[in-house]
């Protein structure tokens, strides 16, 4: 379990996130990723070792964009290593996780028959691609994503973007996730701490809660699809 944090706004998402990122640091971690959509594509890097590591290989003109994913990751299954590092992609899906899917072994045989190419070790990586599958299905992307989490069991903070969505999606079941708003700006953290100089503003995510988040705000539904209507808190920093 280590720290999640996404951007979507007008500025430049990659120092954001890192910076956001480095706050995280104190949770301890042993790799960390990013992930940076740009006008349908999207960008990944990964690195084990050290946020700063991370830093050096990113931030530069390949990894230009205004909404983006990035996480440090605590290893429960597959060893420390980049290609077990997150973000995880099933083609245009990437995903971030906390937690631990519990049930990853025979979701991940189902999605092998499928036809669908495993990259990593993780129990994180049946996430996107289930996504995927749902989409073959010929279900919409936000459909897709309920359907798939309604397959997980266990535990799972997840940020989610999708070349072809220009959208930041966010869901909390048992790991700690949070949405900040900002001025024309929208943040998701694992606690608050880590964005909390780009705005006090938040939302606390309850467990089920998906929120998806636009240039035109917030919606909030829970995974039976309904929408669901959540306090926006102003937090008071003294530290
Ligand atoms: N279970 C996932 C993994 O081992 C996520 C770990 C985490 O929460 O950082 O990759």
């Amino acid at each position: 379990m280590c720290g999640i944090v996404g951007y979507l706004g007008n500025e430049e998402a990659c120092d954001i996130l890192i910076d956001a990122l480095k706050r995280l640091e104190y949770r301890g971690y042993d790799s960390a990723g990013i992930a940076i959509w740009d006008k349908g594509t999207i960008n990944v890097g990964r690195r084990q070792g050290k946020v700063d590591e991370l830093r050096k290989i990113v931030c530069d003109q390949n990894f230009r964009g205004n909404l983006g994913l990035a996480h440090t990751r605590w290893a429960t299954h597959g060893m420390p290593s980049e290609r077990n590092a997150h973000p995880h992609r099933s083609e245009d899906i990437v995903v971030v996780h906390n937690g631990i899917i519990e049930n990853y072994i025979e979701l991940k045989g189902r999605l092998q028959r499928e036809g669908l190419s495993f990259h990593s070790d993780t129990d994180t990586e049946v996430i996107p691609h289930l996504i995927t599958s749902y989409r073959r299905k010929g279900l919409s992307y936000i459909d897709a994503i309920r359907e798939a989490l309604n397959d997980l069991r266990g535990s799972f903070a997840l940020g989610i973007i999708s070349e072809n969505e220009n959208l930041l999606v966010a869901v909390k079941k048992e790991s700690p996730l949070i949405v900040g708003i900002g001025d024309g700006a929208y943040y998701i953290a694992s606690d608050a701490p880590a964005i909390l100089d780009r705005t006090n503003r938040f939302i606390f995510l309850e467990d089920g809660d998906m929120a998806v988040i636009s240039h035109n705000g917030v919606t909030l539904i829970d995974l039976e699809g309904n929408t669901i209507e959540r306090k926006v808190q102003t937090v008071q920093w003294s530290g």
